[in-house]
């Protein structure tokens, strides 16, 4: 599939080219495209890792969220998931095209009392939900690009076509990150970095503590929607990264350790305007089970 993908895109580019519309876009996009075009073009040019390594650092894979990332029922219902028949007919089965939503891997309210049931219901099945949907919507104009991983999608922005940029950027950057974002957080109390995590942050950090104060002025001072990530260069060394809208780090060719959605539909419900105290909650239900995983893959 990968040596296929020059092919498509150079498919898709040429047939586009002939259209005289490939690098076509609505004015309101316009400046949007290319700030992000434009950084794009230089994190192309400074070499960035392949997509691969992206997916064999601890992130879900592309088939695992599109085909392989249907929650069966039993899983769901072993995990305690309510609603579960409500939730197959109403919501993951809603969407047709490559992507579907995955399972949380935890009931709705299991993360109680740091992070509320009602928030994680309308988070999962509503917002996470739509950017499946929309991102589907997106890719249905092109079914070559169905077998195209969502990593090498959120890599390749400026390389499709025109009139599904932004939508793939948003929506395919939504269905990555909330991915990513249910499976660092768990029920489970008392999870820590292992021995070589807890190193490198303290290598990077100074301490645990100092690396906690600093994820969280990040957080803060990440003005109106965005995330704040942990992530890891090949070297290993840890860096604290905010990444504005949908965004991913997928582009900096950086491997994800743990990260926050400081989306208000992530804490409003609870915390209504006091981030502060939202991120100070979710800290309790970090699974640095699984960031270890991704930083020692
Ligand atoms: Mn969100």
């Amino acid at each position: 599939m990968k040596d296929l993908l020059p092919l498509i895109f150079i498919t898709l580019a040429t047939s586009f080219n002939n259209k005289n519309n490939f690098r076509a876009s609505t004015p309101s996009n316009n400046m949007n495209s290319d700030d992000s075009m434009s950084s794009n073009n230089n994190m192309f040019a400074n070499g960035m890792p392949s997509t691969n390594n992206m997916s064999s650092n601890g992130m879900p894979s592309t088939n695992n969220m599109s085909s392989n990332g249907m929650p069966s029922t039993n899983n769901m219902s072993s995990n305690g998931m309510p609603s579960t028949n409500d939730m197959s007919s109403n919501n993951f089965a809603a969407s047709t095209g490559p992507f579907r939503l995955p399972p949380l891997g935890y009931a709705y309210n299991a993360l109680e009392p740091y992070i509320d049931e009602a928030t994680m219901k309308v988070h999962h099945t509503g917002h996470h939900q739509t950017y499946v949907d929309k991102l589907n919507e997106a890719l249905s104009k092109y079914p070559q690009l169905y077998n195209v991983s969502l990593e090498t999608l959120l890599n390749n922005i400026d390389r499709l076509p025109s009139d599904i940029r932004e939508a793939v950027r948003n929506n395919g950057g939504g269905h990555y990150n909330h991915s990513f974002f249910w499976k660092v957080m768990t029920p489970n109390r008392g999870t820590a970095p292992n021995s070589s995590l807890r190193a490198a942050i303290d290598r990077d950090f100074g301490s645990f503590e100092n690396f906690r104060n600093e994820f969280k002025q990040t957080a803060l001072n990440t003005f109106g929607s965005g995330w704040t990530w942990l992530l890891k260069d090949d070297s290993g060394k840890l860096q604290i990264v905010s990444t504005p809208n949908q965004n991913t780090p997928v582009p900096l060719g950086l491997v994800p350790i743990i990260a926050i959605d400081l989306w208000e539909h992530a804490y409003y419900l609870k915390h209504q305007n006091r981030r502060n105290n939202y991120i100070d909650d979710w800290f309790n239900v970090v699974n640095w089970d699984y960031a270890n995983q991704s930083y020692n893959a």
